[in-house]
């Protein structure tokens, strides 16, 4: 872990910059899918004014900058860095850690970066099982030799040095200290912008901050009318067509709004589909699991133990279903394999 880079004098130097030239800024990508690069661009026009007040030093999905470049920048000398992806391999690490030394300030953008988010459900495996996985056991996989990644190879130019792979998905706070969190899978444009204007205006929110326009959960963005809560069964979402008035999880939908941070506008429920849950967990929350886990079982509407069993059973895939982004943040953070 870095130095406090949080601290006021950083915060400082950071506004001074906003006044007397235009900011660096740097976009990097970890362990993600890419749609939070996407997702950078869902701004639209605004990205005009963005590129009016500042420069982009660092894209590498965009722009032709190498590592190189980056190692040679001063410390301190990128303003903001928006680094999405969570940390699995140890290029990734050293990604994370060299750009925190770089950066002013060092956002963590998108659910991977600050939950772990779906590439976090591998530590429901570890690094042996994955790889026997995907190069050994997948029907669709021909490889006779049975040749499996390694960290070193021996090219006719000379020894090739590749990333190894960690055992458990990490997420970038805990790998480095960062200043803000942007949440979502990816954020929505709403929440990317509200953080931008921040930076564009040097009016920073308090050092640590989930950048969000609630305070709540997305049960309260939502309009879906809310009646009391009592569930008999348990539906995924091609299994019924729910009606679009009345709440989801009412109607049998595992829908995790009610233990997510709210901000995001609730399209997700608003287009007839449960919320699961990318926007982390609400503010005071540890553990988003656990917390959509208890609201689920206190809706469960049975009076016998043979009953609850028989609800419950109709969760397909309960850890990704409650920890679908956030299992490294939680409190077990990976399973434990003998
Ligand atoms: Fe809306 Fe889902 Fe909350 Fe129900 S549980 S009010 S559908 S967000
Ligand atoms: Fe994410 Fe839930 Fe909002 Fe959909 S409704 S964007 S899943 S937080």
């Amino acid at each position: 872990m870095q130095e406090d880079r949080a601290s006021a004098t950083i915060l400082m130097e950071y506004r001074k910059g906003v006044n007397v030239a235009k900011l660096k800024l740097a976009f990097y990508w970890a362990a993600s899918c890419g749609g939070c690069e996407i997702a950078q661009l869902q701004i639209g026009e605004k990205l005009l004014k963005v590129t009016e007040a500042a420069d982009i030093v660092f894209w590498p999905v965009a722009i032709d900058v190498k590592y190189r470049d980056v190692t040679a920048m001063p410390d301190g000398s990128i303003d903001v860095c928006f680094f999405n992806g969570a940390i699995r391999s140890t290029e990734q690490e050293h990604m994370a850690r060299l750009l925190r030394a770089k950066s002013k300030l060092l956002i963590s953008y998108g659910a991977c970066a600050g939950n772990g988010g779906i590439p976090g459900l591998a530590n429901l495996y570890n690094r042996k099982l994955i790889l026997e996985r995907v190069y050994l056991e997948t029907p669709s996989t021909a490889n006779g030799e049975k040749t499996l990644p390694r960290t070193e190879y021996e090219a006719p130019e000379g020894t090739l040095q590749l990333p190894e792979l960690f055992d458990s998905v990490r997420t970038l706070p805990q790998t480095v200290q960062v200043d803000y969190i942007i949440p979502g899978c990816p954020p929505e444009e709403r929440t990317t912008w509200l953080a931008l204007e921040a930076l564009l205006s040097g009016q920073l929110p308090p050092a640590g901050a989930v950048v969000s326009h609630s305070e709540k959960t997305v049960c309260d963005d939502c309009r879906r009318k809310k009646n009391e809560k009592k569930v008999k069964k348990f539906y995924r979402p091609f299994e019924i067509i729910p009606d679009a008035e009345n709440c989801l999880l009412e109607q049998g939908l595992l829908c995790a709004g009610l233990a997510t941070l709210g901000g995001c506008g609730a399209p997700c429920p608003q287009a007839n589909m449960p919320c699961t849950g990318c926007y982390g967990p609400p503010r005071g929350v540890t553990d988003q699991g656990a917390h959509f886990l208890s609201a689920v079982s206190s809706v469960i509407d049975a009076s016998t133990p043979e009953e609850i069993n028989r609800i419950i059973e109709d969760i397909a895939d309960p850890a990704g279903t409650f920890y679908r982004y956030s299992l490294p943040q939680s409190l077990l953070r990976r399973a434990r394999i003998p």
